[in-house]
């Protein structure tokens, strides 16, 4: 028999127009002295002000996080953490704000160094500062994993530190925050979040409740992704985005992703996709290599879903990318064929073993190849 277990230990909040309510929230929670997280672009529109300006307990804003955030960016937010004499911390931001900020949170609250624990020479401590993350992408799902995914200092490294700390103490959700992200990233962050549905489910790790959210998770991706790219004030579509991306985090949070989160990594450091485009770009691939494992089961949800078939679904994520304008090619994406091996090596991630099917070296390559 197959055994599992389910938890999920951040609290969830779901409201439109919630940056009214954020004082209430932070004080009925007794949180009293904290710091702002966000992105240069809501300093750059104001948001930070507006926000400083009505919660009394935050005392201090802290931005210039990459994208794909750094370990220095990592320790410099928990310096400005620490300089604020911070209790808490709220992150407005994309994956990559939530990412630093979680992480931050926790050495803030240590003393450790970040560097020591990328390299896995020691672990967190387990302490943390209380996080509150709120998304303002549609797509990674970080507001309920305990997950932060790093670059190291050179970019040349992405690798992701796991341990249950990480995770947010309360995620406010908010798709009114989403509506200012342009075409291109509703794209690939929408993905990212069907890439998550879709790992989840094929997972070795998978297990009935994620199975479930899997499934309305990327039943909530293919129809509402196509709008909330088209018409990016349409609320609808970009509440079942936030929807479906909140969903699809807590169905791969513990199945946790597979072959295209792992092939995703270097076609980010080395050839400069955003992560969702980088983890869509084999997406199709994966799905129709996986879809008569486990007695096909990915055909049984794709039915669901309303394909003909696993095959199906993924000729509609193909043509869901090239609708949208993401990447589909090895030529696009400036890859090389001499330089399928070396991407096939670095695919070696230990998310790969996860696949249902799998994956060696040549048989990478193979995949690209049919990608073309
Ligand atoms: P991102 O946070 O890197 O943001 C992409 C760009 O969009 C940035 O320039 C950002 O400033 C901008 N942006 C964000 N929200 C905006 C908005 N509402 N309006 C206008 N611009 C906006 O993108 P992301 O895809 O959300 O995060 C990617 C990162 O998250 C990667 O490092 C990835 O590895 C990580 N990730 C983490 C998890 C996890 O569980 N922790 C899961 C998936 C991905």
């Amino acid at each position: 028999m197959h055994t599992w277990k389910y938890t999920q230990p951040v609290e969830i909040i779901f409201k439109a127009d919630v940056l009214n309510d954020l004082d209430d929230i932070l004080s009925q929670r007794g949180f009293s002295q904290g710091i702002l997280i966000c992105s240069n672009f809501f300093v750059k529109n104001g948001m930070a002000k507006e926000v400083m300006n009505s919660c009394a307990s935050l005392r201090a804003v802290h931005s210039g996080i990459q994208p794909n955030p750094t370990l220095e960016n990592v320790q410099s937010c928990a310096a400005a953490m620490v300089a604020a004499k911070a209790e808490f911390a709220l992150a407005i931001g994309g994956g990559s704000v939530l990412d630093c900020a979680k992480i931050a949170c926790a050495i803030a609250k240590s003393g450790q160094q970040i560097a020591k624990i990328y390299a896995g020479e020691e672990k967190l401590s387990g302490d943390t500062l209380p996080m509150i993350a709120v998304p303002t992408t549609a797509g990674t799902g970080s507001e309920v994993t305990a997950v932060s995914v790093l670059n190291d200092d050179t970019g040349k490294l992405k690798a992701s530190v796991v341990d249950p700390c990480l995770f947010p103490k309360l995620a406010i959700i908010d798709p009114v925050l989403t509506m200012s992200m342009p075409p291109a990233v509703t794209a690939a962050t929408g993905l990212d979040a069907l890439a998550h549905a879709l790992e989840g489910f094929w997972s070795k790790n998978h297990q009935p409740i994620c199975d479930a959210l899997a499934l309305e998770a990327a039943r909530k991706v293919f129809s509402a992704l196509p709008v909330a790219y088209k018409s990016g004030n349409d609320i609808k579509a970009r509440t079942e985005m936030c929807e479906a991306s909140l969903i699809a985090g807590l169905a791969f949070a513990l199945p946790r992703t597979a072959g295209s989160h792992a092939c995703s990594y270097i076609l980010t450091t080395d050839y400069g996709m955003s992560h969702g485009e980088a983890c869509a770009f084999t997406l199709a691939a994966f799905t129709r290599i996986n879809a008569d494992a486990e007695k096909g089961r990915l055909h049984d949800f794709a039915k669901k879903l309303g394909f003909e078939d696993a095959l199906a679904m993924a000729d509609r994520i193909d043509e869901m990318k090239k609708e949208m304008g993401l990447k589909y090619t090895l030529g696009q994406a400036g890859i090389r064929n001499e330089d399928l091996a070396k991407v096939a090596h670095a695919n070696q991630h230990p998310n790969l073993l996860n696949n249902p099917v799998e994956m060696s070296v040549e048989k990478l390559v193979a995949m690209y190849n049919e990608i073309g």
